[in-house]
């Protein structure tokens, strides 16, 4: 996988590829990992030398925007498995509205559960010191990308003005991406998406920038690898857990008591329900 990293890393720092050839490229990068672990007979989160074999989650199987009436009953039934962290997505057209729907969530919740904001990135900067100063006494764990994901300077600002530790990194295609935003300054936390970040190999990479900048590295989506990339991650915090590839895998990651149990299968442990599969291939 390493010489083939290379040769990966190389097409997307000259071509500066993003999108669908970037994904299939990082597609690729993490089934040379799943097959070179499988040659070997190790878990994915033991070739990369882990030694853990839980990673915190928090729920992120819901929570859109649903607004303040229905969202309490939604966040209760997202503490199932044990979960203790759960995300709320805001950016209601009135601030007002943002901080009833955390609220909202929060009576349902209680104080122990942590939560997460996530303003996909639909704010400017002003709009953002502004909505989280009207929501820095809630308790949240983190808000996530308040304005363009690409505005790191943007980013900066908010986190300079706001006591909400600042979440972003979703959205950095490769580790050069994550590095300028580093060198900015743009968050006190980090969650590199396994396939825009450049698989299995550009993780490493990204574990090892966070490592040195001492920040701590969540995930976003692909939890049944990611829960292997962060058993690997020393400065890991939480794996972001959604549920949307379970119905065609053989064993879907297991959640107990709100950690992710990270497959001890060789590989990522990831096996088609062939049946299943076949069941929903469109041709
Ligand atoms: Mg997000």
């Amino acid at each position: 996988p390493l010489a083939l990293e290379r040769k990966l890393q190389g097409m997307f720092r000259l071509l500066g590829l993003k999108g669908v050839t970037g994904m299939a490229l990082a597609g690729i990068d993490m089934a040379a990992w799943d097959a070179l672990a499988r040659a070997q007979g190790l878990p994915l989160a033991r070739l990369l030398g882990a030694e853990r074999d839980r990673v915190p989650a928090y729920n992120s199987c819901g929570l859109g925007m649903i607004g303040s009436h229905d969202a309490p009953a939604e966040a209760e039934h997202l503490l199932v498995h044990g979960f203790e962290a759960i995300k709320v997505r805001l950016g209601y057209v009135e601030a007002r509205t943002d901080v009833e729907v955390v609220w909202a969530v929060r009576r349902a919740i209680g104080e122990r559960v942590a939560l997460m904001a996530d303003y996909n990135q639909i704010l400017s900067v002003a709009e953002a010191v502004r909505r989280t100063d009207a929501l820095q006494d809630e308790d949240l764990h983190w808000v996530e990308e308040p304005t363009l994901a690409d505005d790191y300077s943007g980013h900066a600002q908010i986190r300079s003005r706001t006591r909400i530790p600042v979440q972003m990194g979703e959205n950095w295609w490769g580790t050069h991406e994550m590095a300028k935003s580093l060198a900015a300054g743009a968050s006190d936390l980090g969650m590199p998406d396994a396939m825009k970040i450049g698989g299995v190999s550009g993780w490493l990479r990204a574990a090892a920038l966070a490592e040195a900048a001492g920040m701590p590295v969540s995930s976003h989506l692909f939890p049944e690898v990611s829960a292997h990339l962060l058993a690997a991650t020393p400065t890991a915090h939480w794996l972001e857990y959604v549920d949307w590839a379970s119905p065609v895998l053989q064993s879907p990651l297991r959640i107990e008591l709100g950690q992710a149990v990270v497959s001890d299968r060789p590989g990522t442990g990831i096996e088609w329900d062939e049946d299943a599969v076949a069941h929903v291939l469109v041709t």
